[in-house]
């Protein structure tokens, strides 16, 4: 009797109680993934996208009326910045998966982010030349090329996409390289739009502007 209360009486603290460990002070899977949905879906992502771009927007506005640089130029980034790449995150649950990734790409299913591509129209009103500096590779840059077309967003000076054969661990060397190129043929970066710090990164540029992604990264 008395070796069965030694183990029934754990036993029956652990169901009354629920006993547990403290565990880690962060949410589980499925309640960041509910998280992260809600706040792409029931509006915040875009509020928070909007009251970025107007600052942009307003700077941009700014420096055209000063007149200072005869060249002036903005650089977009092209995933979540200026396409809106959220119905494949979410398709794949918030996974990733290459060849898949290079089928969606094909879709030329990336919508415009409204105020992206609204910065991006104002910039061009204002006379400012417009380049992409993308991540995607150059494998992709037609369909992407095709993809901001049908979106609207204006005629673009240049888009750098990433070599196929780009290995570095990081795009900050490539996406510099880029903007120090633009730089190169006389024009001054006023703005430079993406939605990971590995766009800004690197300088040749006036000021950056950081909008919101926690879905993935890209160091
Ligand atoms: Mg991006």
């Amino acid at each position: 009797m008395k070796r069965i209360l030694c183990f029934a009486l754990p036993l029956l603290l652990l169901v009354a109680g629920c006993a547990t460990t403290k565990g880690p002070q962060f949410a589980s899977l499925p309640d960041a993934k509910e998280q992260v949905a809600e706040y792409y879906e029931k509006g915040d992502y875009i509020r928070d996208v909007t009251f970025i771009m107007r600052k942009a927007t307003q700077y941009i506005q700014d420096v055209a009326k000063s007149k200072q640089y005869a060249k002036p130029a903005i650089v977009l980034d092209v995933d979540d910045t200026a396409l809106d790449t959220y119905e494949y995150q979410r398709g794949m649950g918030f996974g990733h998966n290459g060849k898949l990734w290079h089928t969606w790409i094909a879709m030329k299913r990336g919508k415009a982010i409204p105020p992206v591509l609204e910065f991006a129209k104002e910039a061009e009103r204002l006379g400012y030349a417009i380049f992409f500096v993308s991540g995607r590779r150059e494998a992709q840059r037609e369909d992407t090329e095709l993809n901001l077309k049908a979106v609207g967003y204006p005629q673009w000076t240049q888009f750098f996409s990433k070599p196929d054969n780009y290995r570095a661990p990081s795009v900050i060397p490539y996406k510099t390289e880029c903007r120090r190129k633009i730089e190169e043929q006389g024009y001054t970066i006023v703005a430079n739009i993406g939605d990971m710090t590995s766009d800004l990164d690197g300088g040749y540029a006036l000021e950056c502007f950081l909008l919101p992604n926690y879905i993935y990264e890209v160091k």
